[in-house]
């Protein structure tokens, strides 16, 4: 199998691009490196079977190539991090819209499978947990900018669902909730890189907010094998699915855990939302997905829970400290 990863230098897609090459596909990654790193891929740079263009995938030209030559797409060139987006909202809403554009109109040229990776953010600031996939969304106004990487994920999973629907192109939506694990960077806002980095450095670990709101976090490896495994399951094809853990935290508490496993000294500081982001900036209060369709379809069950996530993170920046 010839696989193509967009933002296969990013992190999910590494290890994703990893998995493949162990189980012996050839992978072709496209990542133009805003967000990726060359240091994600390093480790199997020079595989036989890994391919690596640096470039966006707004370029037709080379996009067109890429797809031709290979049997099916996973795409997970995005924007990402929620402090990414409301500092660059234009470039958030173009890359996500533009970009799914681009892949899914050169997919239905030479008929390749695709998956798209998608967002838990679709579902808005719904509070009616656990969010299955058939289930309304609840937005916040245009005006907040953190509402348009919603929508433009939103707008997406329609490009991609109407591919299926009107020119039967085989595609695929997994929605991620909150996927964290090593060479996750804290840089565009995502909370346990950064507690853990704050922690280890003996800064104060910053909670946003009163630190009432619960996420479920996902171990990246768990991501990866819920990906290969829509992939290569017919009764995927045409369907949502959410991919992630449903045992919720709150970010106070993991904030406190962190701070017990690594054995820091920090203080926890509570930063109002409107000094962490932007004035008015609005947050999820809760977010768990519901995994029934996920268990039924490909048997997903996550396996790593949040201690042995945290745990593996923090001998990640205990190996590589100073790099990130
Ligand atoms: N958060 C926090 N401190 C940080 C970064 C994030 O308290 O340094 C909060 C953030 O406001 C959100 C949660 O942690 O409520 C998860 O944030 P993240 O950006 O990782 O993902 P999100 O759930 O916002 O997509």
């Amino acid at each position: 199998m010839k696989v193509l990863i967009t933002g296969g230098a990013g992190f999910i897609g590494s290890h994703l691009a990893e998995k493949l090459l162990d189980r012996g596909d050839e992978v072709c990654v496209i990542d133009d490196l805003s967000t990726g790193k060359l240091s994600n891929v390093q480790h199997f740079r020079n595989h036989p079977r890994f391919h690596l263009a640096v470039e966006t995938i707004l370029n037709e030209t080379v996009m067109d190539r890429l797809v031709s030559e290979c049997d099916v797409i996973y795409h997970l060139a995005a924007a990402v991090g929620v402090e990414l987006i409301v500092k660059s909202p234009v470039e958030t809403i173009e890359r996500n819209v533009l970009g799914t554009d681009v892949v899914l109109r050169l997919a239905a040229r030479y008929l390749r499978q695709v998956l798209i990776a998608s967002t838990s953010e679709v579902y808005g600031k719904s509070e009616s947990v656990p969010f299955r996939e058939e289930d309304d969304r609840v937005l916040g106004p245009t005006t907040k900018s953190r509402w348009s990487y919603s929508c433009s994920k939103a707008i997406d999973e329609f490009l991609a669902l109407a591919y299926h629907k009107e020119k039967n192109l085989p595609t695929i939506i997994m929605r991620l909730f909150n996927t964290v694990g090593p060479r996750q960077t804290g840089r565009y806002g995502m909370v346990i890189p950064r507690l853990v980095k704050q922690a280890l450095d003996g800064r104060p670990l910053t909670v946003y907010g009163d630190g009432q709101q619960v996420r479920c976090f996902t171990y990246v490896e768990d991501v990866v094998d819920a990906a290969i495994k829509l992939m290569d399951h017919p009764e995927a094809i045409g369907q949502v699915f959410n991919i992630g853990n449903d045992h919720g935290v709150s970010i106070a508490a993991l904030a406190e855990k962190i701070k017990a496993m690594t054995g820091s000294g920090s203080e926890i500081h509570y930063v109002p939302y409107d000094q962490a982001y932007e004035e008015g900036f609005e947050d999820m209060r809760i977010r768990v997905p519901d995994l029934g369709k996920a268990r039924r379809v490909i048997g997903y069950e996550p396996k790593v829970q949040l201690d042995e996530i945290l745990e593996r993170v923090i001998a990640h920046f205990r190996a590589n400290q100073g790099q990130e």
